[in-house]
């Protein structure tokens, strides 16, 4: 299990119910991320910034490919 994000994309990532020990952690949420298969604990806000960002770049690749 990581404390940290992996390297995957955030939209792999699912919600997964945390163990009993973990509940005390109250700005931590456990993750699978189905891309590498690791458990993440990690903050949900990361989460949501990961996954806003990768939409951004998405949609900046949208218009680079428009423009160009
Ligand atoms: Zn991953």
């Amino acid at each position: 299990m990581r404390w940290s994000a992996c390297h995957c994309r955030a939209e792999n990532y699912q919600r997964v119910q945390r163990q009993w020990w973990m509940r005390p952690v109250w700005n931590r949420r456990l993750y699978h991320c189905q891309a590498c298969g690791e458990a993440l604990f990690i903050a949900p806000t990361e989460v949501l910034f990961r996954r806003a960002e990768e939409k951004a770049v998405h949609l900046g690749t949208g218009t680079a490919a428009a423009a160009g």
